[in-house]
């Protein structure tokens, strides 16, 4: 198998103002460029000859999109760049926010989490059996819509310019926490930012994943003040390490002074183009039993998942509510 990668010319702006101007060359030249982070999905990919840029920006080099701090209103800042090993181990976020070290320390393996960083997570790309194969393996099939091609082996009926497109799986471990989370993201391009909650960031298509602009790059993930709300999270994969979510279930629970549940809330990874993510008021004296069941039928609906992994479908749909009960009880509910 030839691994060998393409050609590209390589870029590694040290700070942020180098990044930046960077950014605003690149756009005015138009021309085709990918930033690696901890490259742990993009390398693969590069191999995979999936991805081929003109210019590859490494930015390893822009210190001040690594780390961790609360600011003054008790918002947790993490900076794109803070590798995972580094959120597992954080006793800011363990104290704060332990379901993200949690989540965080889910993902692949030790030696991967020690490169990978937040920012790569959250944009990890969809992933799809026929796709995600080296290109020997891929001549066997007619190139899907992914790789410039005219089917989806996985919806045969699928047309070109119909939405969703291309049905690659979403399979981020810390996107469904960070949606409980109510986490925003601070976007950077060449000059000035924006914030986007990460509830409007993804798209329901396995091509155009987000709402990410060309030149644009995740500089910071924002997550408010914690209000009583318990996560959890877990996920099914065939093997404790290296697998992808095959389902990833985060389950929240909000509670009043009492220590009564206000609120059930639920996010899932591993199903569709993207994270679905519900919540559930708790009304006074209604049965929690019945609104669970009401929030594992509404995720049931929502993973009208295909069959591209290595468990059935229909066993992966089952595991939702299982998985929301383990949950419950491990958050005491
Ligand atoms: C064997 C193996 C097992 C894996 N298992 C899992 C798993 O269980 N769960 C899981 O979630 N992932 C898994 N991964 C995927 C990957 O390792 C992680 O998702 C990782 O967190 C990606 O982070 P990174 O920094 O390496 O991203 P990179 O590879 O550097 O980048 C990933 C994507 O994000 C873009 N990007 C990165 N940072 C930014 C930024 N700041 N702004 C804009 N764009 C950016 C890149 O252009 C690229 O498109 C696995 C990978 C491998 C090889």
């Amino acid at each position: 198998m030839n691994t060998q990668l393409s050609g590209f010319e390589f870029e590694r702006p040290a700070g942020l103002p180098a990044l930046r101007a960077l950014l605003t060359r690149l756009g005015r030249e138009q021309r085709r460029f990918a930033v690696a982070a901890g490259g742990t999905d993009l390398m693969p990919q590069l191999k995979q000859r999936l991805v081929a840029p003109e210019v590859l920006v490494s930015l390893n080099g822009v210190g001040e999109l690594a780390g961790i701090a609360v600011q003054d209103d008790g918002t947790l800042r993490i900076g794109a760049l803070t590798r995972l090993a580094d959120l597992v181990d954080s006793t800011l976020v363990r104290q704060h926010q332990p379901a993200l070290a949690a989540a965080a320390g889910r993902v692949a393996s030790p030696q991967i989490r020690n490169r990978a960083t937040l920012g790569g997570n959250l944009l990890v790309n969809n992933r799809c059996i026929y796709v995600n194969q080296s290109p020997l393996n891929r001549t066997v099939h007619a190139p899907c819509f992914k790789v410039d091609g005219d089917v989806c082996h996985i919806v045969k009926s699928a047309v070109r310019g119909q939405l969703p497109q291309c049905q690659a799986r979403f399979v981020s471990d810390t996107a469904p926490v960070l949606l409980l989370l109510e986490a925003r993201l601070v976007l950077l391009r060449g000059r000035g930012e924006r914030r986007v909650p990460l509830r409007r960031f993804y798209r329901n298509d396995g091509m155009e994943r987000n709402v990410l602009r060309p030149g644009e790059v995740i500089g910071w993930i924002e997550i408010p003040p914690a209000t009583g709300l318990q996560v959890d999270y877990d996920k099914l994969a065939v093997r404790n390490a290296l697998d992808f979510p095959s389902l990833g279930v985060a389950v929240g629970v909000r509670r009043d002074a009492a220590g009564q549940p206000l609120e059930l809330s639920v996010a899932l990874t591993g199903l569709g183009t993207h994270p679905g993510c519900w919540r559930h008021a708790i009304a006074d004296g209604a049965s929690l039993s019945k609104v669970v069941a009401k929030a594992c039928a509404r995720a049931g609906k929502f993973a009208t998942t295909y069959q591209q992994d290595f468990f059935p479908r229909d066993y992966r749909k089952k595991m939702i509510g299982v998985f929301i009960h383990r949950s419950l009880r491990r958050l005491g509910v």
